[in-house]
């Protein structure tokens, strides 16, 4: 394993490699930036072919959480943190504890809360150990719990804002979403999508969250090796990153990518094979803020519900902003959003 020479390294100020015999915990914790505040990203927990694809996974959603706090307008700089699922992985109070311990000995670099595999009861059980946990129950009248619905809500007026952008369109009645994976993003989105009159086809490898989908929002199912070939209006991936690449993207039948997973790209070159193609794509840090400006107004206890709603609305506008300059440029818009970020990040150091 070569830390520094990574490809997603991309000077991370911090990578912490925590392990312990008792419980078996092996995690680790990626510090990308704190110019703009403590480091903040979700936990993942995930099983991975090797320790180096948890590397590197977790480098790359390190940055991304730097670029998506700074796109946020948070006091936030941006990491993540991976707890490995070992195949002898017990996922016990006192392993999620010890990570707590972990966080905790980071002084506040690094806030963690929810990603793919943890939920709210598995963050209450790290907040024994640890004061820097967001992403708990909410308390009186202030946002906080499971980000996810707000991240859905954020994807859908990304959604709304790429499909007047692209197709002149003032709302998604009529309109075909392709979802792949109706987790917790993927099942709130579908759900506005339904109410906005979107037609919808999803795919998952939970049959039972296919099933949900299909009784709940009226669904059409297909398989997972189908779901990004599918003929419709817009792409929306909920499910896990890298699935933009130079061999998917010939294949994309839609005019738009807009979801809510982390590192939907593959490369940065994808993005440029995606405008290339004529696919508006929807930088996935910014259309995905939603749950991360609910986390910072739980953190900081300074945003009511209301206001939280009204901030992550935002997105919509803010991505017409890169639409446009990505237009007036002929730059593809990941490259447009990641020079916006790194000028945030750059300007508060
Ligand atoms: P989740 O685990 O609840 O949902 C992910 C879903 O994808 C699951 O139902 C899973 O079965 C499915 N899936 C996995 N591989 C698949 C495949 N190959 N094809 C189809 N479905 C597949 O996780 P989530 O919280 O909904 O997060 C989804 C994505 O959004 C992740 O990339 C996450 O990093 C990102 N994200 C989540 C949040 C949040 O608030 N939860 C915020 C920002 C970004």
């Amino acid at each position: 394993m070569a830390a520094f020479d990574e490809p997603a390294f991309d000077a991370h100020e911090r990578v912490v490699f925590c392990h312990d015999a008792a419980t078996g915990l092996k995690a680790i914790i990626a510090i990308h930036s704190t110019a703009l505040g403590p480091a903040a990203g979700g936990c993942r927990l995930w099983s991975y072919a090797t320790d180096d694809e948890a590397l590197h996974d977790v480098l790359r959603l390190s940055q991304g959480m730097s670029y998506k706090n700074a796109m946020a307008g948070l006091a936030f700089g941006g990491g993540k943190a991976v707890i490995i699922k070992t195949p002898d992985f017990k996922g016990t109070d006192a392993l999620f504890e010890r990570f707590g311990d972990f966080v905790e000995e980071l002084g506040g670099d690094y806030i963690t809360a929810e990603d793919v595999g943890v939920s709210v009861a598995i963050m209450e059980t790290i907040a024994h150990r640890t004061h820097f946990v967001s992403g708990l129950p909410p308390k009186g009248g202030h946002a906080g719990g499971d980000p996810s619905p707000k991240t859905a809500f954020g994807v859908f007026k990304g959604i709304e804002a790429a499909a007047k952008f692209k197709l002149g369109r003032d709302d998604l009645s009529g309109l075909t979403v392709a979802v792949q994976g109706v987790g917790n993003v993927g099942y709130y989105l579908c759900e506005f999508l339904a109410k906005a009159g979107a037609k919808l086809i999803v795919a998952d490898i939970d049959a039972g969250r296919v099933k949900r989908a299909r009784e709940d929002f009226g669904a059409t199912a297909v398989g997972i090796d189908e779901i990004l070939e599918q003929k419709a209006d817009i792409l929306a991936p909920c499910a896990l990153g890298a699935i933009l690449t130079a061999t998917t993207i010939p294949k994309l039948k839609v005019s738009i990518v807009a979801g809510g997973a982390n590192n939907q790209l593959e490369t940065n070159e994808d993005g440029k094979r995606l405008a290339d193609a004529g696919i508006l794509y929807a930088p996935d840090y910014v259309i995905n803020g939603g749950g991360i400006i609910n986390v910072a107004s739980e953190y900081f206890d300074d945003m009511d519900n209301a206001q939280v709603l009204e901030k992550v609305a935002e997105i919509g506008p803010r991505l017409t902003g890169i639409f446009e300059k990505s237009a007036a440029s002929g730059k593809p818009t990941n490259e447009i959003a990641d020079a916006m970020a790194r000028a945030i990040i750059a300007a508060a150091r």
